[in-house]
């Protein structure tokens, strides 16, 4: 879509006269700044602007709207997907300054939040009265509630905690004509009219601007202990992960890295190095709750690693260690640039009773492809992030129409999903019909055109012909 030059600037003219010209920004370093997010695919938008109160973004949008210019809201361009990608140019609406927790009601356990806040923050400060906040993606010190709440993003403790919708009581949305809308509230029940709330959430800045965020908070978790066991067998990981679950244990994280995974990242280099055998992969159990309750659920994975005969296990009880030890598995995925510069980095999501089968298929993809694969992530509730390794852009672009549709093939034959937490975004826009039922997927783009009628807001995102 070509923008109306002469409408573009009447349209610019006219923001800085309303919300005023220090938050609107049109130079050529802001333009390319905020171009791209970390799938390293480049859109230039017409300006960048960061709204300070709600009012800036309903002006934001009527301006937009009055003069038919696409805006695409922007946390901190951390998207997998190509979530806050300008593909037609016009307003990135960035939400960097609308970055206050407002309130921590310690009585109600809920915080009240603008969509800037770091989501690390927000646990930081809640910590100080006791209280967790447990959606945690491995962005975690970087991404920021608007942007986690529009990719219901999940984390590293989903599989016990739930993903980020599961915290979500309340929102404040400004739709596409500049009306605000006020949805839930501080309270945990209520089925009054349609949850037009939860539809905003993982719609990825297609329906509505996110303004304030009412989240859900919970006790801290006494006590956290963590096992660090190495495998030596390729699908080993996956029959231990089985027999936890049958012995009724609910570990709040089960984390995995493969060899290649290992092979980029120091630490985990180093731990393998200290064992004889060749290692294949390393998993991260951790338990949370009451002391008591842990320490019978330690017991427990004890006995069921020992059953298996691993018992070279690391463990730790240590808060900061612990939290040390996380830091392995969240680098996984940038220290995978070290492989080569480019990846295709997929999010699939399938029943936990497909998980080998479907590994074991993507492998066999791109071995008899000669492709370099390397595979992380969240195996206690089988969200695996598979990443296809390139040495140089073309061989990856090349290759990416025939990577995307055989993964399609493969997780949708598995009846799991293309993306577990990553949303569809830009890149994964061509594949996404083929998993969606297709009575819903009209359904759903009729909504589209309800909220958003001209397809201003992030157009050319989720549906193939959006
Ligand atoms: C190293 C790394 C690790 C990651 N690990 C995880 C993980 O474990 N789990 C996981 O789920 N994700 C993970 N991600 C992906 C990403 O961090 C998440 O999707 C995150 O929620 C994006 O937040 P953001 O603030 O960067 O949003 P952005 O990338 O800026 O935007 C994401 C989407 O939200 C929309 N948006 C942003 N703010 C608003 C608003 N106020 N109103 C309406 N729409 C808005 C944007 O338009 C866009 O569609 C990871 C990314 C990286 C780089």
């Amino acid at each position: 879509m070509m923008l109306d030059q002469r409408q573009l600037d009447k349209a610019i003219r006219r923001l800085n006269s309303v919300i005023g010209k220090e938050k609107v920004f049109t130079e050529e370093y802001y333009l390319s700044l905020y171009s791209f997010d970390s799938t390293k695919i480049f859109f230039k938008p017409d300006a960048v602007i960061f709204p300070e109160s709600e009012i800036d973004v309903v002006r934001i949008a009527q301006v937009a709207s009055e003069y038919k210019i696409p805006i695409v809201a922007r946390g901190s361009g951390t998207s997998r997907s190509g979530g806050p990608l300008p593909i037609c140019g016009g307003f990135v609406i960035c939400f960097a300054r609308m970055n206050k927790i407002k309130e921590i009601d310690r009585i109600n356990m809920v915080a009240v939040v603008e969509p800037g806040v770091i989501t690390q923050e927000l646990n930081n400060e809640v910590a100080k009265y006791g209280l967790y906040y447990p959606p945690d993606p491995s962005s975690v010190k970087v991404s920021t509630i608007g942007g986690n709440i529009s990719h219901n993003a999940g984390g590293i403790h989903a599989v016990k905690y739930g993903v980020t919708k599961n915290y979500l009581l309340g929102l404040r949305v400004v739709t596409v004509d500049g009306r605000v809308l006020r949805l839930g509230g501080k309270v945990l029940k209520s089925v009054v009219g349609y949850d037009i709330m939860r539809l905003i959430a993982g719609s990825e800045g297609t329906l509505a601007l996110i303004t304030e965020a009412i989240l859900r908070l919970i006790p801290k978790p006494q006590t956290r202990v963590l096992f660090v066991i190495p495998f030596f067998e390729e699908y080993g990981w996956i029959d231990v992960l089985l027999k936890i679950y049958e012995s009724g244990v609910l570990p709040c994280s089960i984390e995995f890295m493969d060899k290649e995974c290992i092979s980029v990242n120091r630490r985990a280099r180093e731990f393998s190095e200290l064992k004889k055998e060749d290692i294949q992969s390393i998993v991260f159990i951790e338990l949370d709750g009451q002391p008591e309750s842990v320490l019978s659920e330690s017991k427990k994975v004890k006995e069921i690693l020992s059953s298996f005969n691993i018992t070279d296990v690391i463990f730790s009880d240590d808060v900061h260690e612990i939290e040390d030890i996380w830091d392995i598995r969240r680098d996984v995925s940038p220290s995978l640039n070290l492989l080569g510069g480019y990846k295709i980095a997929d999010d699939i999501s399938v029943p936990l009773s497909s998980l080998r089968d479907t590994v074991h298929e993507l492998r066999r993809f791109a071995h008899e492809n000669s492709f370099r694969i390397a595979i992380f992530g969240h195996a206690g509730d089988s969200n695996l992030h598979v990443n296809f390794i390139f040495g140089s852009k073309e061989e990856m672009e090349k290759n990416f129409e025939k990577i995307m549709k055989s993964i399609t093939d493969i997780v949708v034959r598995y009846g799991g999903s293309i993306s577990g937490e990553h949303g569809v975004g830009f890149l994964k826009k061509g594949y996404s019909e083929e998993e969606l039922d297709t009575n819903a997927l009209e359904v759903m783009k009729q909504l589209k055109r309800l909220f958003d009628p001209h397809n201003l807001l992030n157009p050319m995102k989720i549906f193939k012909d959006c």
